[in-house]
């Protein structure tokens, strides 16, 4: 964004030496708490950076690598390991130069190329609508898809140096960057509890977005700042003369108000540059918190305090974690001077926020997600709170930001869909588009497949896998949550029973008119129409889904039509449904066609149809029980014969008789996987000391596969009996 595009032409003006000393200047600095074998990987990671910038200047001529750097020497200061460290260091060579994720996988391994991949994934992050573009949820998007949150600190650090050689931009350029910077950066720091950065980024920010603001209070408080240097030493020395006296040893930082803080509570506050200003602010920074106690009671007695205005967070701590004791004294010809007491973890915690937690913890999981971060982290703000019973107000503002309702997912191509919490593989198809919907067959999350009904977690990039002939499962209304999936869903089923049960319709009354040697295309146009009309049906395709449903008897309404209105009808009203050519079935028509659970006919049976009222034709084994109660109502069931497709699977029932022997289940399963079948089902019947009987139900393609398994089964020693199971 803000760096120059890579520009391979002009060699740097600046000596490679100049990179190399900044370099070491970062191994040296990264020795007070990284171990020397992790400091070598950093300079290896220099290394492999600064070639592959090799030739790439920023926009300020520098070498590029002065800026990878600059941003690596950040993230030191903020204590981050080392991976947090190499991961800035490359920050950019995925975007500006040819190396591949796959490349830092195989140079620095799996968790910096994460780390590198999301900082890119940020930069490509683009708003896409209007209710995106506004910075509330920009940053909540960008904190939601950052499954690790060193992702966002190398960001932060990324943008600081920007900010810091904004110079080099165009005006209208940098104007831009600043108002993101203060609009999207700053409050995210913030929101971290990250206050140095914070404070630098709105500085930044503030001077190129508002420069005659700036100038203007900037040329004010250098007025002011000669006669206030000499107060400030004044009060400064007085203090610390006073600790030595009593004997704490403190640190003393006289703190000057940023500008951008002053142009803010001037505007909030309707107050005076004065007013604002003439306030001097100091911090004492001690050992231990009993200390900041006793340091409190020493600058109450050198100076009177202001009353009303002390404060004790420590005690009772704000709400981001933050501790000091706060007092406000009148100092020299009663000039109030603000004071900040704590000690040096406090100030640590109050600067550089979450990251203040990182390394303390980055031992016991090295994997672990921003939302695990965030939630550890607030964890820790939250028991302080608990243990001071303060407002919660801050605390839900993180957690509208870290813990949101929606989750952001990619698709390949880099853009941003935003789905509802829980939302699955399929719900995003369909967001994608519906013809993606219907036709899903696989997804790949993060380039790994994964199941249609996986939830989706923020952050990761999906690609669904369609087929053109696939369609969509009932079974997905159990596991879809958005309405658009689930409407999508029902719709293309609706249709999908339309269009299968006009077929079986078209089916079934050719089959019946055959007895009549008629068929659909002979009969007479008018004798149709006339039929239509009586029975209230808009076009034939209404009269053939009803016979497909089984609302309507093919047989009587062939009847009708074979007939002419004189001629005498009751000769043929034995003529039996079941007569006439067999209907031939497949396995393919699920919304109208369905095999009975009692028999599970399979390829090779013997087969009968049943029409049942609203679900169509229900397939049975010839012998089944359950159709001998249909004999006498010939006119609801149809002779039928299997369609010689073999691609399909079905269910088929075996019960086998074993001897009760340990792993007997086991080698029943494994001969049953050796055949090419899955167990869909299991259970055990009969049990006594000797015998046990399992039920499977196998997925098989005929009678012949069926046959082959089970004579592979019966070579196994402990089966006594095996028998297909019958309806
Ligand atoms: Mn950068």
């Amino acid at each position: 964004m803000v760096e120059s595009a890579p520009t391979p032409t002009i060699p740097s003006p600046q000596p490679l030496d100049s990179t190399r000393f900044m370099a070491g200047d970062l191994c040296a600095y990264l020795e007070c708490y990284l171990e020397p074998e992790q400091i070598k990987e950093v300079y290896r990671a220099y290394l492999f950076g600064a070639e592959a910038h090799e030739g790439q200047t920023r926009q300020s001529g520098e070498p590029y690598i002065f800026h990878p750097l600059a941003v690596a020497k950040t993230m030191a200061e903020m204590r981050m390991d080392y991976k947090s460290i190499i991961a800035a260091i490359l920050h950019d060579v995925m975007e500006d130069t040819h190396i591949s994720k796959e490349r830092i996988i195989e140079e620095f391994g799996e968790d910096v190329a994460e780390l590198v991949d999301g900082v890119s994934k940020l930069t490509h992050l683009k708003f896409r609508s209007k209710a995106e573009a506004q910075a509330e949820n920009f940053r909540k998007m960008m904190l939601a898809i950052t499954r690790d949150l060193r992702v966002i600190l190398v960001k932060l650090a990324d943008r600081l140096h920007n900010m810091r050689t904004l110079g080099a931009l165009r005006p209208d350029k940098s104007r831009r960057v600043a108002r993101e910077t203060l609009d999207i950066y700053a409050p995210i720091a913030q929101r971290l509890g990250m206050n140095a950065i914070r404070r630098e980024l709105e500085l930044l920010g503030f001077a190129a977005h508002y420069p005659m603001r700036h100038k203007v209070l900037d040329a004010a408080v250098k007025k002011s700042r000669g006669h206030r240097k000499e107060v400030m030493q004044k009060i400064e020395t007085a203090i610390c003369g006073r600790m030595e006296e009593v004997g704490i040893e403190a640190r003393i930082v006289g703190r000057e108000k940023n500008l951008y803080s002053i142009y803010r509570k001037m505007k909030q506050k309707r107050l005076s540059f004065s007013e604002v200003y003439d306030v001097f602010a100091i911090r004492i920074i001690v050992a231990d918190v009993d200390t900041c106690y006793r340091a409190l009671g020493v600058a109450h007695n050198l100076y009177k305090p202001v009353p009303g205005r002390f404060k004790d967070y420590i005690a009772i701590p704000k709400a981001n974690g933050y501790q000091s004791l706060h007092t406000v004294l009148f100092g020299p010809h009663g000039i109030p001077i603000e004071v900040q007491i704590r000690t040096e973890e406090m100030d640590r915690v109050a600067e550089t926020g979450i990251a203040a937690h990182w390394l303390y913890k980055a031992g016991d999981r090295h994997s672990a997600t921003a939302q695990d971060r965030a939630r550890e982290w607030l964890k820790g703000v939250l028991e302080i709170q608990q243990a001071a019973g303060n407002s919660m107000e801050f605390l839900e503002n993180v957690k509208v930001d870290l813990f949101p309702e929606e989750v952001y997912i990619f698709t390949p191509q880099g853009d941003i869909m935003e789905l509802p919490r829980g939302a699955t593989v399929v719900d995003f198809a369909y967001a994608v588009h519906s013809d993606v919907g219907n036709t899903c067959v696989a997804a790949k999350i993060d380039r790994r497949l994964a199941p249609l009904s996986t939830p989706l977690e923020s952050g990761r990039t999906v690609q669904i896998i369609t087929a053109p002939g696939a369609r969509p499962n009932p079974a997905w209304l159990n596991f879809v949550v958005t309405g658009k999936a689930r409407t999508a869903i029902r719709h293309y089923l609706k249709n999908l029973q339309q269009d299968e049960a006009v077929g079986l319709g078209r089916r079934l009354l050719e089959k019946a008119l055959s007895v009549y040697e008629l068929s659909l295309e002979q009969v007479p146009e008018e004798r149709l129409r006339a039929l239509l009309e009586e029975l209230q049906l808009p076009d034939v395709k209404a009269l053939l889904a009803d016979v497909g449903l089984g609302n309507r008897m093919a047989a009587l309404v062939a009847r009708r039509l074979s007939v002419t209105e004189d001629a005498d009808a009751s000769a043929m009203e034995t003529t039996p449904a079941g007569m006439g050519r067999p209907l031939a079935v497949k396995g393919t028509e699920g919304m109208v066609l369905s095999f009975a659970k009692c028999c599970n006919p399979i390829p090779g049976d013997p087969i009968v149809g049943v029409m049942s009222t609203g679900r169509g034709l229900v397939v049975h084994r010839e012998h089944c029980r359950n159709v001998a109660d249909y004999r006498d109502k010939p006119d609801k069931w149809i002779t039928v014969e299997w369609a010689p497709d073999g691609s399909q699977e079905y269910a088929a029932s075996v019960r086998i008789q074993t001897a009760n022997k340990r792993g007997v289940l086991a080698s029943l399963a494994a001969g049953i996987a050796d055949m090419g079948s899955n167990i869909e089902h299991v259970s055990f019947d009969e049990r006594d000391g000797h015998a046990t009987t399992i039920t499977f139900t196998l997925s098989v393609r005929n009678r012949k596969h069926l046959a082959d398994i089970m004579r592979r089964l019966r070579r196994i020693p402990e089966v006594l009996r095996i028998a297909r199971a019958r309806g």
